[in-house]
């Protein structure tokens, strides 16, 4: 987050006991003197109670819940530094396991190659990552075909993910897209093929569109490219961002074709920290063989006498990311994974029944995909649901209103993403809530109903 304060007020002074608690404390100076350790925790630990509570929040996907001795082995391996891999080889040997475990659950072995990945800190870390090796491998082509490099694209359908904004506006690429229409909420193959041409670095397909869940039609696009590159000579590969279904479909879907079973498939990024269970801050990007990282991107580092090779936009992180993914993959294996999916996808198809059993919404996420759902208001003439969402807020639950990407924009929904730790119970619990809610909207129903429109960087849908 980029801060920059404007608060007028300029100091922090709580009313505890001790002296540190009553003396005025600079905000936004760096104080003069210490306090003690005690109560440094205790002002930053209550300022944090403003905070929504991670557990009610509906809105992320991200982990918020792991085993204690996941937390255990975590805090334990806080003080290394990822990088220092000769310090801490046998940490990089549990990325090195991490990323086969991976490869191997995305159907690597279907390739004849070994696959090759890396830990990213998130998915975003991983898109840019793969992002750029598409746009160096589509240079040496055109070079090596004397052909202009000037004007790479990318083709993705607009319900994208902003890191692809990012990406495509940070190194130079022309982001092109499908739009969503108010019938298809995922990209459109025949739509996607409009648009791809000889500066094409890749397509993206989505596996769990952010919006409503959705698998993108990624066998489809395959078979679109494997023909289209037949017949025109082209070498327009399929990237999949694979974000929050990555972890979802090997276990719960697993004779869905999506991963490096497709041959126009290179390169695939996965969320460790959204259904991998891990705490954020760790993503992974693998690559269908070696050959498909340019030479150019990449640092070796020489280390008793092994070729050490990085390929990351960062340098020091935290190790205890990986740990805490290693220990899932340990503790969990396939029976674990497949059992967790199975059961939050009971509970997000239990949500959709009461909410279409309640005659309040259509339910327009797809039960076979993400553990989630999205719903319509089917009134929506004297409240929004922008204003369901804050009055929802009132007893914790925080469940995002937005409106769909261009040019579904018209239309407004609510989303429940439901993770491990959140129970049938609770879902019985927030459906209550809703109920009255919405009783109380239609009782009092706002003067003016709140409408935003849609905003591409909007911070909720991640
Ligand atoms: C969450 C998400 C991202 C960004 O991933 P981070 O792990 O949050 O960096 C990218 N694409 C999709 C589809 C996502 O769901």
């Amino acid at each position: 987050m980029l801060s920059e304060h404007h608060d007028e007020d300029t100091q922090i002074a709580p009313l505890y006991g001790t002296r540190a608690m009553v003396d005025p404390i600079p905000k936004w100076q760096l104080s003069e003197g210490e306090m003690p350790a005690a109560a440094a925790y205790q002002i930053v630990h209550d300022e944090l109670a403003l905070d929504g509570n991670p557990l009610l929040n509906l809105a992320s996907f991200v982990t918020t819940w792991m085993d204690p001795e996941a937390e255990k082995l975590m805090l334990e391996t806080m003080p290394k530094n990822f990088v220092d891999a000769p310090e801490y080889p046998q940490t990089a040997e549990l990325e090195r396991r991490c990323v086969s475990i991976i490869a191997d659950l995305f159907n690597a072995d279907a390739t004849g190659d070994t696959a090759v990945g890396t830990s990213t800190i998130g998915s975003s870390e991983a898109v840019h990552l793969a992002g750029l090796a598409l746009k160096w491998n589509w240079r040496k082509r055109r070079e090596a075909a004397g052909k202009p490099t000037t004007q790479p694209n990318i083709v993705t359908g607009s319900n994208v993910q902003v890191v692809w904004e990012k990406f495509a506006r940070y190194f130079d690429v022309e982001l092109r897209f499908v739009n969503m229409t108010p019938e298809r909420t995922v990209i459109g193959v025949p739509e996607a093929k409009a648009l791809v041409d000889e500066n094409t670095i890749a397509v993206v397909g989505i596996l769990g569109s952010t919006y409503t869940g959705e698998f993108e039609p990624i066998k489809e696009l395959d078979t679109m490219l494997q023909a289209l590159n037949a017949e025109t000579g082209w070498d327009v590969p399929l990237h999949v961002d694979a974000a929050s279904g990555g972890f979802v479909a090997p276990f719960a879907y697993p004779e869905l074709e999506w991963d490096f079973r497709l041959p126009t498939v290179k390169s695939i990024n996965v969320s460790g920290h959204k259904y991998g269970l891990v705490y954020p801050g760790v993503g992974w990007a693998v690559w269908r063989s070696r050959a498909e990282l340019p030479d150019e991107l990449l640092f070796h580092d020489a280390y008793l006498g092994e070729d050490q090779i990085t390929f990351n936009l960062n340098f020091s992180k935290a190790s205890n990311q990986v740990v805490g993914q290693y220990y899932n993959f340990l503790r969990l294996g396939r029976d674990g994974y497949t059992r967790i999916m199975q059961g939050l996808l009971s509970t997000s198809n239990y949500i959709a029944d009461l909410a279409e059993s309640s005659g309040h919404f259509h339910v327009i996420s797809a039960r076979d995909a993400l553990p989630l759902v999205t719903v319509t208001l089917k009134n929506d003439e004297h409240y929004s649901c922008h204003d369901l969402s804050d009055k929802l807020r009132e007893r914790g639950w925080i469940v995002p209103a937005y409106a769909l990407p261009p040019d579904a924009d018209e239309i407004d929904c609510l989303r429940v993403v439901v993770r491990e730790g959140f129970s049938r119970d609770m879902a019985d619990r927030l459906m209550e809530d809703v109920t009255r809610a919405v009783d109380h909207l239609n009782e009092r129903p706002p003067v003016q109903p709140k409408r935003v429109k849609h905003k591409r960087s909007a911070h909720h849908v991640c």
